[in-house]
């Protein structure tokens, strides 16, 4: 049955496709932490030229004919940048780009580098939405993750935050730290809704190629935890947040149930296939068909600029094929699914009849719902969501070879 919230939610995320969101690189952290392979360099003597050629991409990027309703200020660390700063890219953003009233400005904090009267002045410089990088309340969780922070500094960033009258509070945790059992991610996440936080995005540990925490994963310094086991912390986080009132929006984001601005506008962009433009070394783009990436070493981002060239470096312009293929991938991830009739619209053809093999089956195995319009994974499903999204693909190519 069709509800009203559904109704809702279907309007809400028309609106989301048809607006882009503008998305600002910060790479800069005071420390790197051994699994992260975002990039991110900890030379802060950078940050003003930096500033100075982001303010400048901006300027070189504004002729464009879309309309943002979101900023997102990410990295790296975005709070090594003072609010001055912050409000001199928001309001460079502003003169270039043509922003929708009520406009989604979001800006991610590391725990270990704010205050109380910097996220006060962080909310006057524009930021509506704070997404704080907690990632544990357990002492030896953040130290096996080499962060720059104590569970202390993240309760107090947290109050803080909602006392600088933050309203729109995302936490991220991790989970999957070798030797955390489904009961010590449970007094984690017990611990992280006391702060009754408007969203949370929990990740699963994974070990990104080249990074200090692989290479030591490689060499046996610790045990990675088992399939099972994560499988069943992605369960407890599913069950535990929804009993609480966070509704299971995406693999791994949660937001309050009753508050339809509590879910993050500028990610669901992402998943929806709208457009956004992302500036800063390493920022990717999307306009349909094409996506584009900057150069990722900040000298030569700032070199670049500095002799008037844009920083992009690479593009691709994606076929039919692979635009289905991404529509697929990236709705599966969504509570939503795949709106086949908008899928079908898109690309002129028809969803149930080309997959319908995978679709039975995977429904058969209880991985797979379709319900009404939709086409998504259900909770067991969501465990599986690479290979299932593999099934479809393999389905895909079959059928396409064979026409
Ligand atoms: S602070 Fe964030 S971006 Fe920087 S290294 Fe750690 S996880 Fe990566």
């Amino acid at each position: 049955m069709v509800t009203a919230a559904d109704i809702h939610q279907e309007a809400c995320m028309e609106k989301i496709s048809k607006s882009a969101g503008l998305y600002l690189h910060i790479p800069f952290c005071k420390k790197k932490c051994p699994y992260c392979d975002f990039y991110s360099i900890t030379d802060l003597s950078l940050i003003q030229p930096f500033v100075r050629a982001l303010k400048k991409e901006m300027e070189l990027s504004g002729n464009t004919t879309l309309h943002f309703d979101t900023i997102y200020i990410g990295g790296g660390t975005p709070s090594v940048l003072g609010p001055e700063e912050i409000f001199l890219l928001i309001d460079t953003a502003r003169g270039q780009f043509d922003f929708l009233p009520d406009v989604e400005i979001t800006l991610e904090i590391n725990p270990g580098t704010v205050n109380m009267s910097g996220l006060k002045a962080y909310r006057d410089a524009g930021i509506n939405r704070i997404s704080i990088g907690v990632q544990s309340f357990e002492t030896l969780n953040l130290e096996f993750l080499g962060r720059i922070h104590s569970e202390r500094d993240a309760a107090l960033a947290v109050n803080w935050a909602r006392d600088a009258g933050f309203d729109n509070i995302g936490l991220d945790l991790i989970y999957g730290i070798p030797g955390q059992s489904p009961e010590a991610w449970l007094q984690d996440l017990k611990r992280a809704v006391e702060f009754e936080p408007e969203h949370f995005s929990c990740y699963m540990l994974t070990y990104e190629p080249g990074t200090p925490m692989e290479k030591k994963r490689q060499q046996c310094f610790f045990q990675p935890m088992s399939d099972r086991v994560e499988a069943t912390l992605f369960e407890t986080a599913n069950d535990f947040l929804t009993t609480r009132g966070y509704e299971h929006y995406e693999i791994s984001n949660f937001a309050k149930t009753e508050l339809p601005s509590a879910r993050s506008r500028h990610n669901q962009k992402y998943w929806s296939y709208s457009p956004y433009i992302g500036l800063g070394p390493s920022a990717h783009s999307f306009i349909e068909p094409e996506r584009r990436w900057n150069c990722r070493s900040v000298k030569q981002y700032v070199d670049r600029i500095d002799s008037g060239k844009r920083p992009v470096e690479g593009n691709e312009v994606l076929t039919r094929q692979q635009q289905m293929m991404e529509w697929i991938y990236l709705g599966l991830r969504t509570g939503e699914g795949i709106h086949m009739n908008r899928f079908n619209k898109k690309f002129d053809v028809d969803f149930r009849s080309i997959y319908k093999g995978v679709i039975t089956d995977l429904t058969e195995k209880g991985y797979i719902k379709t319900e009404e319009n939709r086409c998504c994974l259900t909770r067991q499903g969501m465990l599986f969501l690479d290979s299932i999204a593999s099934m479809l693909i393999h389905q895909h190519t079959e059928n396409i070879s064979h026409r």
